[in-house]
């Protein structure tokens, strides 16, 4: 189950900062979509054998001194819903505020675990001045410098101890866990109530049930699947679901716990970057992924051409990842309903394809011998065999060579892009690894 640590605090108290040198290390290593700004708001963090994702609630929305304070409350209340362990930030610097006294009061009531994290302690006398917070009744405040780092080793360290304990909720191993995700009104609930009926609502209302069972399992059209729940569309209509802070922030759980992503757009609107932001949660987490494009029904050109030029329009803003299943549909009228699920069952199996060490070595080696990689300083770079990797969440392949250090990117991704043509992999990212031999 994927394991969520909220940032969280007034602004200008260092969040960012932190949020960033939390991920920098691990960002820099995976460099998947690395430089975009939608990455700056959530990342994954592995630490003490424990991986985890990090938020930070104040890259969603204009952090000024002139944000209201109910406003930086709402925000704090949603995070402490969504999130395992919270991260307070206090500036040392500046002291306590009558703002932080406000976060701290709805932090001890939430009951979740809260790290006090005193930032811009860039130096030991200014250690001395993090006493102040103990007023703030949170116990011990962990001293830390978000600039230049120190300090932030014992944070994780204590991360890592409040983290549940790592335990799977039961499922059955073979079943699709599919995820509805998408900005609000995008007609997440209309696809949902499409898939299992409109009974959903009645269950939807009752309060107290943001954590119940997070998958439920469903047998429609003779296909058997988990839906995992979203908190988005349960919590509908509490909060100002226009803020794209809160459809993101509800539906990294849901993503982080499925198998296959439906990400549900609106066909009368463009892609915008809160669709981008859940795309790229979706990639960090190395989800299978379908675009379903809602709304259908109201699109007035569905020619054959109109249709090549949406494609083309949603593959080039989630470029690299292009090898994804396109489908337009409308939850409404129920068009292409089946096919959905059809495709999400196609996509998971996809996921889990197993090629033999033979297969592979038999299509991939005279491809390689045809297109090798290029020679680096005269130094001729031979791949001898390939493999794929028996563990990992999504498809692995080792390709193992002489000289692993001198393939460059270019040459990983048309590896990938080989693999794609003779392997049915739709849907779902693959890894390509460089091993030495
Ligand atoms: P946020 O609004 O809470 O996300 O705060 P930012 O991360 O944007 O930081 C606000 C300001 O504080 C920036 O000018 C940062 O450079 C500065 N800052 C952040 N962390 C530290 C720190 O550890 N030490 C010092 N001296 N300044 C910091
Ligand atoms: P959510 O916020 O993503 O759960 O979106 P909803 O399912 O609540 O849908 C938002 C609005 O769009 C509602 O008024 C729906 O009736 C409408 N809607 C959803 N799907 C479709 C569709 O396929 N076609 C049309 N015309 N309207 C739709």
């Amino acid at each position: 189950m994927g394991n969520v640590v909220a940032i969280v605090g007034r602004p200008n108290v260092g969040k960012s900062t932190l949020f960033n040198r939390l991920i920098g290390s691990r960002q820099a290593i995976v460099n998947d979509e690395a430089g975009t700004t939608r990455d700056r708001q959530y990342g994954k963090v592995e630490w003490a054998g424990r991986e985890f994702s990090v938020i930070d609630t104040g890259g969603w929305v204009v952090q000024s001194d002139d944000v209201f304070e109910e406003e930086i409350n709402k925000q704090v209340k949603i995070a402490v819903e969504e999130a395992d362990v919270i991260l307070f930030v206090v500036d040392v610097m500046n002291g306590a505020t009558s703002l932080d006294d406000e976060v701290a009061h709805i932090l001890r009531c939430s009951g979740k675990p809260v790290i006090l994290a005193a930032n811009k302690a860039d130096t030991y006398d200014r250690h001395a001045a993090a006493a102040e917070f103990y007023s703030l009744g949170l116990g011990d405040p962990y001293c830390l410098s978000a600039v230049n780092g120190s300090g932030t080793g014992e944070v994780l360290d204590r991360v890592v101890e409040l983290l549940p304990s790592a335990g799977e909720e039961a499922h059955d191993e073979e079943l699709p866990r599919i995820a509805v995700v998408g900005r609000p009104n995008a007609g997440k609930s209309s696809l949902i109530n499409a898939f299992i009926g409109e009974e959903r609502h009645i269950v939807t209302d009752i309060a107290g049930t943001t954590r119940d069972s997070i998958y439920t399992r469903y047998d429609k059209f003779g296909l058997n699947f988990y839906l995992v729940d979203t908190a988005g569309i349960r919590k509908k209509g509490k909060v100002n679901e226009d803020l794209e802070y809160y459809s993101v922030i509800r539906s990294i759980r849901a993503i982080e716990n499925s198998d296959v992503c439906l990400l549900m757009l609106d066909a009368t609107r463009g892609i915008e970057s809160q669709d981008l932001n859940i795309f790229s949660i979706i990639r960090k987490n190395k989800k299978g992924l379908i675009v379903c494009v809602n709304k259908w029904d109201l699109v007035e050109d569905k020619s054959t051409a109109a249709i090549k030029t949406y494609e083309r329009a949603i593959r080039e803003r989630m470029a690299p990842f292009t090898d994804f299943p396109i489908l337009f549909i409308s939850a409404l009228t129920k068009q292409r309903i089946f096919k959905v699920l059809e495709t999400a069952k196609a996509v998971y199996e996809n996921r889990r394809r197993r090629v033999t060490t033979g297969r592979l070595n038999e299509i991939m080696l005279p491809i390689i011998e045809q297109t090798p990689p290029p020679a680096w300083k005269g130094k001729y770079i031979k791949i001898k065999y390939i493999t794929q990797l028996p563990a990992g969440s999504v498809p692995s392949f080792a390709f193992f060579c002489n000289l692993p250090q001198w393939v460059k990117e270019p040459y990983r991704r048309f590896l990938e892009n080989q693999l794609r043509e003779h392997w049915d992999f739709h849907g779902t990212p693959i890894q390509v690894f460089i091993r030495e031999k």
